[in-house]
């Protein structure tokens, strides 16, 4: 008896050394995983003057996207203001919805599709790393783009390779790998051969760990340069304004090479649109348009608009 409960006690820590720390972690990635999108469904319906606990959600995500200014408003406020409101507009306006102001369906569902991190306006997007390679102004977003008749943008400052920088090498470094390296480099030298065919730019792939103009790769969570990825669908992927040449893939995605089965989402298609950003293209308000900012799972879209080779053709125009 006295063995069997020795047994028991010895079995039982054995069970806790080797769960622990598997426990411990679940419990931290369960706490620090943000919301969904979907929480914005939730909103449904409302309008200016009503208060729900999910506002400061939609708060923080039209911060982010370039929507909202902190200097504007709390971003902690479940009341319907009308900073809010105008906020929400400038939304629909941008994505070609009924400008209401109020959270109609098509709205919601529309800010819940997955998309690229990269904000729509304001386009500020620096890594805590270097700060040199983007613009960095704290002004209020700019909204100019709204009045200019191409869909396509650049970033503010147009920033952009230098004239005579027309051959980019390109390497991955990943933090992990939910597809295979060569599928990886399958779909990337699909996305830049896209590019090629329809700018003064050539690619090479150089070797893992050399001396690079771009590094591509996959990343989870927070991976060190500010803006830490969120698990599957929601943000996708995000890329960095020339020339600090950095594309990353949020590695807990359900990627797929070939045309993807419902639910996943077309690597080649997210590695074009990165590729555009290194280039110098912010989002365009094209919804067809590789370089619109979200992405629809279950679709492949392998091939650059007339929206996107005017964007390029344009920034690249002069010197
Ligand atoms: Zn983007
Ligand atoms: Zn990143």
């Amino acid at each position: 008896m006295a063995a069997n409960t020795t047994n028991c006690l010895k079995a039982f820590l054995v069970f806790l050394i080797v769960h622990l720390p598997f426990l411990v972690l679940s419990r931290c990635l369960e706490h620090k995983n943000p919301q969904s999108f979907n929480t914005l469904l939730s909103l449904e319906g409302l309008s200016k003057g009503q208060t729900d606990k999910n506002l400061p959600y939609l708060r923080q995500y039209l911060k982010r996207f370039g929507y909202l200014n902190y200097k504007e408003t709390t971003l902690n406020g479940n009341y319907f203001d009308e900073v809010l409101e105008s906020a929400v507009k400038l939304y629909q306006r941008n994505y070609h919805l009924k400008v209401t102001g109020k959270l109609d369906f098509d709205t919601v569902k529309k800010a819940a599709n997955p998309r690229c991190g990269f904000p729509d306006i304001g386009l500020r997007f620096k890594s805590i790393n270097n700060g040199d390679h983007t613009n960095n102004g704290d002004d209020d977003p700019d909204f100019l783009f709204i009045k200019n008749s191409s869909l396509y943008k650049f970033f503010d400052g147009n920033p952009k390779w230098p004239a005579e920088k027309t051959h980019l090498t390109y390497t991955f470094i990943s933090a992990v790998h939910p597809i295979p390296q060569e599928d990886l480099s399958s779909a990337s030298s699909q996305a830049f051969a896209e590019w090629t065919r329809n700018s003064k730019f050539t690619f090479a792939e150089v070797r893992e760990g050399a001396v690079s103009d771009l590094r591509l790769g996959f990343f989870v969570g927070d991976h060190g340069d500010g803006h830490p990825f969120d698990g599957p669908l929601n943000v996708l992927a995000h890329a960095f304004a020339p020339t600090y040449g950095r594309l990353h893939l949020d590695g807990a995605e359900a990627w797929s090479l070939s045309p993807p089965p419902p639910g996943q989402i077309d690597i080649v298609w997210v590695t074009m649109h990165e590729i555009g950003h290194l280039l110098g293209l912010a989002h365009s308000s094209d919804p067809n348009a590789v370089m619109f900012a979200q992405v629809t799972p279950g679709v492949a879209r392998r091939a650059l608009t007339p929206d996107d080779i005017a964007g390029i053709q344009a920034l690249y125009a002069t010197p």
